[in-house]
């Protein structure tokens, strides 16, 4: 079975995705991630990509597509997608390429956050490099300031969640995703969850319910 986890920056879809990792054993496909890997290794694909990143925009369809289409060659059951696709074109381009190799998307979820609280918690967002998982510096405070619960590592801020950059992400989101709320809608695979106030391990079992 593979999902999309559809949201706006900040709506949780990196914890709800480690969750459905440990839980189920499913595997995340983050091209947020896979850029910033290809950004840490200096490849020509990161290189590219982080002009557009650091200005907090989206990178080209053509490119994010494309290291999707890589991605899948090797692993395509069980995906959770965070973060892709984004834009109706790459949602398209999704569809032809799970057909191409058998498969399909299950069921899109669409984690609805009010708007006022994604800034917040993005301005507040700690993410530990090794482990991918996310604190707050007020809310989801880590046992020990700036250190990883699970594997010690340091915590770092991001650089597009620096309060201009939130500003044109949530823009980005808002002109060119929010529209496959109703593109998947029509293709009968939406299911929306409001999880506003609500724990990742509430998001986590209302999912469950969805999905069985
Ligand atoms: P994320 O980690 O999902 O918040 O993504 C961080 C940044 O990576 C975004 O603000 C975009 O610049 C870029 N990015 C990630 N996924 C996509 C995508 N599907 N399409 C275009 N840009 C993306």
């Amino acid at each position: 079975m593979n999902i999309i986890l559809l949201g706006a920056p900040g709506s949780g879809k990196g914890s709800t995705s480690e969750q459905l990792i440990s839980r189920k054993g499913m595997t995340q496909l983050s091209t947020g991630d896979l850029f910033r890997k290809n950004i840490a290794e200096k490849t020509a694909l990161g290189l590219e990509a982080q002009k557009f990143m650091n200005a907090g925009k989206y990178v080209p369809d053509e490119i994010t597509n494309g290291m999707v289409e890589d991605y899948l060659q090797t692993n395509h059951d069980n995906l959770v997608f965070d973060g892709f696709p984004r834009t109706r074109a790459q949602a398209e381009a999704l569809d032809k390429m799970l057909e191409k190799l058998g498969t399909k998307i299950d069921k899109v979820i669409y984690l609805h956050v009010d708007e006022e609280v994604l800034f917040d918690r993005l301005t507040g967002r700690l993410i530990c490099p090794k482990c991918k998982r996310s604190y707050h510096k007020i809310t989801r405070k880590p046992q020990v300031e700036w250190i990883c619960d699970f594997d010690g590592a340091e915590l770092v801020t991001r650089p597009d969640d620096a309060p201009d950059k939130i500003a044109t992400r949530i823009d980005e989101y808002n002109n060119l995703t929010a529209t496959l709320i109703n593109f998947y809608q029509a293709h009968g695979k939406l299911v929306i969850l409001d999880v506003n106030g609500l724990s990742v391990e509430a998001i986590y079992f209302d999912i469950e319910e969805v999905l069985n």
